[in-house]
């Protein structure tokens, strides 16, 4: 299959291919000439598959005819759950825009509204926004919907999860009621499909396989270490193992400031990027890590939800999640695209309870290693393998962000016989065999 084959005009062909796309990913080549077509759709794609392409080019190739949008008016909306897919969103599409001259307007909290007032004052083709700004801009009669010909919700897993269902349901009552609705969600909870339902119309839809198969396709590696020892732990292993990008997950904030401190100050530039950081501190952050300045971003699940960095080669799980769930969503950061990536955790004796909680829904036991110089005074326990947990019934709304955690089904097949699995070492790693 050829893009040319899709049904885009020469501009967005032209604008693929500069950005060096050879041909269209799954989601891209069953998405594009249904969204062309008028219909709407539900897609089952994650970040990593080439979703943003996938309904951004055919809204670009239908609003590159038709009537230019009025003062304030917008005529497609897409909604994201963070600022950082907001601001990644737009990006990609001022990319697909560079032979085409649709006006694209990013909206975000966090920081100021005027200029972005100001932006939309003359009209924007297509507005990419976090629904809480989105909505005190309509209440500052900043933006209308009058000319609005579709509607996407990216990630709509991801905006239940941290709550948004009630502002998503205050902005679809502001939108005329004949659009063409796009929903795009990791996954499909009972939640995800109601709100889906209850948007679309005979919506057709799509499913493409993840970017990867986390639990199968990346290595993992456990590492027992002293609670007191895990930042010392991981500039050893930094070092030693010769990382250049590499995503650290911090449970805190304070955590993740204290971790980023301490690598810079061991020779290893890093930056930590949370939510009590400022946009612009976020935004320099990620944009130093995705060109080299920094080797290390340390941050929180909440701040690395939606970032698209394209195959990270190692994720470092400073301490585990207390959501299993967040266990998976952080190691599918790595082996993106296809190449096989490692996930390290530098786990302590008082997190068994966590570990047991992830071993049991990635049906899997993380092999063990020991970093030498960093031998645990606190052992871990052993653990085995145990039955897979039933899914929770969903809750109401306001506890959803709790309850769609566990919505994620195990990824990885069980194998209820292997007490232990088979411990493959790490390429190129140094660390001693678990004394046991
Ligand atoms: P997404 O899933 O939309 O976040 O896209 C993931 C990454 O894949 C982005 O960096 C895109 O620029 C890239 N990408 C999207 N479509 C293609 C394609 N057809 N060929 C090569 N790269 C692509």
């Amino acid at each position: 299959m050829q893009f040319s084959e899709l049904g885009l005009s020469a501009p967005l062909l032209k604008a693929v291919s500069a950005l060096g796309f050879a041909s269209p990913s799954p989601i891209q080549s069953q998405a594009i000439p249904v969204i062309l077509s008028g219909k709407d759709v539900l897609a089952a794609a994650q970040t990593g598959t080439g979703k943003t392409a996938g309904f951004a080019l055919p809204i670009m190739e239908k609003l590159s005819s038709g009537q230019k949008p009025g003062g304030n008016n917008v005529r497609a909306l897409i909604l994201t759950p963070t600022r950082e897919l907001a601001a990644q969103v737009e990006d990609n599409i001022r990319g697909f825009n560079e032979f085409l001259d649709l006006k694209t307007t990013v909206v975000f909290g966090g920081v100021g509204i005027n200029p972005q007032m100001k932006r939309l004052r003359g009209g924007t083709d297509i507005l990419v926004a976090t629904p809480g700004r989105l909505l005190d801009l309509y209440q500052q009669n900043a933006v209308k919907f009058d000319q609005l010909e579709v509607l996407v919700l990216d990630e709509a897993d991801r905006m239940l999860d941290m709550g948004f269902i009630h502002d998503i349901k205050r902005v679809l009552k502001l939108l005329p009621a004949k659009r063409q609705n796009l929903l795009f969600s990791a996954t499909f909870s009972p939640t995800v499909t109601a709100l889906a339902e209850s948007i679309t119309q005979s919506a057709v839809k799509i499913s493409v396989a993840p970017p990867n198969t986390t639990v199968e396709e990346v290595q993992q590696i456990l590492v027992n270490v002293d609670k007191s020892k895990k930042v010392g732990a991981l500039t050893a292993l930094i070092k030693q193992q010769k990382w250049r990008q590499t995503l650290v997950f911090s449970r805190t904030k304070h955590g993740a400031n204290r971790i980023a401190t301490r690598l810079t100050n061991s020779g290893i530039p890093s930056a930590a990027i949370h939510g009590n950081k400022s946009q612009g501190a976020r935004t320099r952050a990620l944009s130093e890590f995705k060109d080299g300045t920094v080797n290390v971003l340390v941050a929180t699940d909440i701040a690395a939800r939606g970032i698209d960095i394209a195959q990270l080669p190692v994720v470092v799980n400073l301490d585990l999640p207390n959501t299993a769930a967040d266990y998976v969503h952080r190691i599918g950061r790595t082996g993106r695209a296809g190449a096989s990536g490692q996930a390290w955790s530098l786990v302590s004796a008082d997190e068994l309870q966590q570990l047991k909680d992830i071993e049991t829904l990635i049906q899997k036991l993380l092999p063990r290693e020991t970093l030498s110089g960093f031998e645990p005074d606190l052992k871990l326990a052993e653990t085995t393998l145990s039955a897979p947990k039933k899914p929770k019934k969903p809750k109401k709304p306001k506890q959803q962000k709790e309850a769609n955690a566990g919505d994620k089904k195990p990824q990885a097949k069980a194998s209820p016989s292997r007490r232990r699995p088979a411990r493959r070492k790490p390429a190129r790693a140094s660390t001693g065999s678990h004394a046991s």
